[in-house]
């Protein structure tokens, strides 16, 4: 898919997060908004990915578990925009016995969702299961994932990162958010993450960094990059610097957006920086 496609999608997946969380005034915009250009490129352009119905099987054919569960608004608008379920089953985010529940969840059976999340830690564990049943299965579609940065505060994250290297697991692009704001404030004062590249290559990983990662060229290039550096005996892990409440103005660079759902004022506001591309819900 050409650049400018993929803009096109990342506009109308901005309206549908800002509309779908003003809507019941609750949900996680500013995550959402920082990984959109993210997962965009990961759906349209860079997953192998089987035409027809979702099974959970998941067999030839690339994988994605979001590990940060809250930004659930950005990723089930792109996957209703890929064709796993009808646009119209946005408007019913967080609503009681709605598919879209506020953190993902697999009883629901929402196509396109392979783990429930929103408990942060835990996709990295999950994801490593799934790359090794692909080897074990001579399958050689890859998995991805998903993280925060702040969630790697969770111990769960690091006995995982160890297994991925000491196993060789090297069909697996974990991808970190890194943009260093969690919900309580910056990363640097909740707890400081040091420094994840060595770290990450202490563990045995391979680490790129996409260092402008609400660039769509750049998330894309990055994403075939870490692409390229599977198969060779290391797990991947992409460190993707990024814009907390990207592409609108008054939500970037803070926390404050983290959890909260903007008014009718800022709806309109937010709407307004960006178009209708690909019609509404
Ligand atoms: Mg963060």
């Amino acid at each position: 898919m050409e650049i400018k496609e993929l803009e096109n999608i990342v506009f109308q997946t901005r309206r549908d997060i800002l509309r779908m969380v003003h809507k019941v005034n609750s949900g996680h915009p500013g995550g959402s908004l920082g990984c959109t250009e993210f997962l965009v490129a990961l759906y349209n352009e860079v997953m192998e990915l089987k035409e027809g119905d979702f099974d959970m099987d998941g067999t030839n054919e690339d994988l994605f578990f979001l590990s940060n569960g809250h930004i659930s608004p950005v990723f089930y608008s792109v996957l209703a925009h890929r064709g796993y379920f009808s646009k119209e089953e946005l408007g019913t985010f967080r609503l009681l016995n709605s598919r879209l529940q506020g953190h993902p969840t697999t009883h629901e059976g929402l196509p396109g969702v392979r783990m429930a999340s929103g408990s942060l830690g835990q996709g990295l564990s999950v994801a490593l299961g799934a790359a090794q049943a692909k080897k074990l299965n001579g399958d050689n579609n890859l998995v991805y994932t998903l993280h925060g940065d702040g969630e790697l505060q969770e111990g769960q994250n690091w006995e995982a990162i160890m297994y991925a290297a000491g196993k060789n697991v090297d069909n697996l692009i974990a991808t970190i958010d890194f943009n260093g704001q969690q919900i309580d404030g910056p990363t640097s004062e909740v707890l400081p993450l040091g420094d994840l590249e060595a770290k990450f290559k202490a563990f045995g990983w391979d680490v790129l960094h996409i260092k402008e990662g609400n660039n769509m060229e750049a998330v894309v290039n990055g994403l075939n990059e870490a692409k390229a550096r599977t198969g060779k005996g290391k797990p991947v892990c992409v460190l993707m610097h990024t814009i907390m409440g990207n592409g609108v103005d008054f939500m970037m660079h803070t926390h404050a957006w983290h959890g909260k759902a903007p008014n009718d004022e800022q709806l309109a506001n937010g709407l307004a920086q960006n178009p209708e591309t690909l019609g509404d819900y």
